[in-house]
């Protein structure tokens, strides 16, 4: 009878023994896990900062003064006509002063 008592012992010694290498395995899974993700998160977060960034890069592009009504405007949008830049096509087609 205490060959069977302790043969179920060292049953349950060897299933708590394996139960708990398991737990082990799976949280080192989990935090192998976790410390694979930060990584990764950040990683797009910094993307839409240098998105910003390059856009803010954009809208701060040259600047220029048109000869008729003297308000700055982007350089991408001037009209040059006789030399001159213009904010729009109907200001360069005015006759400067
Ligand atoms: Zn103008």
């Amino acid at each position: 009878m205490s060959r069977i008592i302790f043969w179920l012992a060292l049953v349950f010694l060897v299933i708590f023994a394996i139960r708990s290498k398991i737990r082990e395995a799976q949280k080192r899974h989990q935090q192998q896990f976790r410390q694979q993700q930060p990584p990764q998160q950040p990683a797009p977060s910094p993307s839409p900062q240098a998105r910003s960034r390059s856009q803010a890069a954009n809208d701060a592009e040259v600047m220029l003064q048109c000869a008729h009504c003297g308000i700055f405007y982007p350089a991408s949008e001037t009209v040059q006509a006789n030399g001159r830049d213009y904010c729009s096509a109907a200001h360069a087609a005015l006759p400067s002063a």
